[in-house]
């Protein structure tokens, strides 16, 4: 089937083979990659690889630490102002959909953040200008979600704080790996692994290391990023197999030429799908302003509602699975992640025309 599910969502064929042959015994250890001790000499080689085929990828400088963490980028909403914050400070949250407005409800547990800009009253089809943006120059840091998952709103550019000694915090995760991203911009960047890089299980963390060691005393050891970047991710026992198949995915991303190919793909299945939208005289709408649409996750709704169910069911038949919209938002959202092949928009798009056709 072609899988359109917004995550966990499709993996590179080759890469699900390559762990299936070797699913048992791994590199000739007579092992499977789930029963080795992390601290044996094989994982060591896995982890360490990973993060160098990260690190290359993302052109990551030394002065950033790479953490492979559990918990998913919830765990993260929490974590980032207990590492960053002392209770009383103030902090800056943009909210361009729902999961911004998760990170903001949590940092209220921890610090003083405050929402400076949100796209609610618009359903979050916009990102702000950054003119627009009303920034405490005692912000500790600014947080965005680089890419909205429900809503298919992605920043295109990021904004410079106003604080000079300000950071810029991003949840990546549902655009991670999905085109370069000039990682010194940033003070911590975040990532679920499991759109673009691997399955659920894995957390990613990409942090300046000077900002590593001034969490508040509160903050419990699996949250402390400096107890995690001192013991190289392996503080406790990491998910391993997970972090073995980001690594898996890591090396066919390197393979395929790295971010600028995997970007330019990207753009071109996007394009395909939001032309057939934009050009089916309303039968298709994108309620995402053009300048900001996802390349990773296209939400689309029909002008007559009542066939959507319909579609969805007719599109399963013909092997391409799991179109349904997010409960909070409705209509259809085709998410088209790294691992989606042209090929799948592709078809996607014949079938939009022919539903068309037959429904219009
Ligand atoms: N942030 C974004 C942008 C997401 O898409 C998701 C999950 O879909 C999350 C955070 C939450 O991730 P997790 O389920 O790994 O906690």
């Amino acid at each position: 089937v072609f899988n359109f599910a917004a995550g966990p969502a499709t993996l590179p064929e080759s890469v699900l083979r390559k762990a299936e042959s070797e699913l048992v015994d791994w590199n000739g250890s007579g092992m499977s990659v789930m029963e080795m001790s992390h601290r044996g000499k094989e994982f060591l080689s896995i982890i360490q690889k990973a993060e160098s085929d990260l690190r290359q990828l993302l052109g990551i400088p030394d002065e950033y630490a790479v953490l492979f963490l559990q918990g998913g980028a919830t765990t993260q909403f929490a974590a980032i102002p207990l590492n960053l914050c002392k209770p009383g400070d103030e902090v800056d949250y943009v909210v361009t959909g729902s999961w911004g407005d998760k990170a903001f409800k949590e940092a209220q547990k921890y610090c003083k953040p405050k929402v400076i800009w949100t796209g609610k009253s618009d359903k979050y089809t916009k990102i702000p200008s950054f003119e627009d943006l009303d920034q405490n120059v005692h912000a500790k840091y600014l947080h965005i979600c680089a890419n909205e998952t429900i809503h298919g709103v992605e920043f295109k550019n990021y904004p410079t704080v106003r604080n000079p000694e300000g950071i810029l915090i991003a949840d990546m995760s549902s655009n991670f790996c999905s085109k370069p991203v000039d990682v010194s911009k940033f003070g911590v960047i975040y990532a679920g692994a499991q759109k673009n890089v691997g399955p659920s299980g894995v957390t990613i963390v990409i942090i300046r290391k000077d900002l590593l060691g001034i969490a508040q005393e509160i903050t419990p050891v699996m949250l402390d990023y400096k107890i995690h970047a001192d013991n190289n991710s392996l503080y406790n026992t990491p998910p391993c197999y997970g972090i073995y198949m980001c690594g898996l995915v890591f090396d066919d991303l390197l393979k395929q030429g790295g971010l600028k190919e995997v970007e330019k793909k990207n753009v071109r299945k996007a394009q395909l799908l939001y032309d057939a939208i934009d050009n089916s005289n309303g039968f298709y709408r994108c309620p995402v302003e053009k300048s900001v649409r996802s390349l990773m996750n296209v939400p689309f709704t029909l002008e007559k509602s009542e066939l959507e169910a319909e579609f969805v069911k007719e599109a399963a038949k013909e092997k391409m699975v799991q179109l349904k919209g997010h409960r909070s938002v409705g209509g259809m959202r085709a998410s088209i992640y790294n691992a989606m092949p042209y090929a799948g928009v592709e078809k996607l798009v014949d079938f939009m025309k022919d539903f068309q056709a037959r429904h219009a």
